[in-house]
């Protein structure tokens, strides 16, 4: 079983990882809809309803929070942005130090909306 350091130099397994960015995003999600009642790209100001998926993206990716034995930042509500699914693939290509190609496609139930949150995309 693969493990990551945090910065306190404690060693968390990956499934436990996955388990809490599933939990951030979730919180993430249910912030913005307390906060603003919808649900939009944090760069452009797109909602859901423009027909461009809104995604839960990592500022800095999972891959990088790992490797840098930073693992805390995976599941860091502050590190998780909406970001629509145009702006979502500029900032990672933007990222030089992407590798990471999180499974797309989990769906998220918050009270009775359901939201299309993609991980990373792999880019072709
Ligand atoms: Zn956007």
């Amino acid at each position: 079983m693969n493990t990551y350091r945090t910065t306190s130099g404690e060693r968390i397994p990956k499934s436990v990882i996955d388990r809490k960015i599933s939990e951030a995003k979730r919180q993430k999600i249910n912030q913005m809809l307390e906060e603003y009642g919808y649900i939009f790209c944090e760069e452009c100001g797109r909602n859901a309803n423009s027909g461009v998926p809104i995604d839960c993206s990592h500022t800095i990716s999972v891959d990088e929070a790992q490797k840098r034995g930073r693992a805390e930042l995976a599941w860091s509500v502050d590190n998780i942005k909406m970001r629509c699914r145009l702006c979502h693939r500029i900032h990672d290509k933007n990222n030089l130090n992407y590798t990471q190609n999180e499974s797309i496609g989990e769906r998220l139930c918050t009270g009775n909306r359901k939201i299309r949150v993609a991980g990373k995309f792999r880019i072709a």
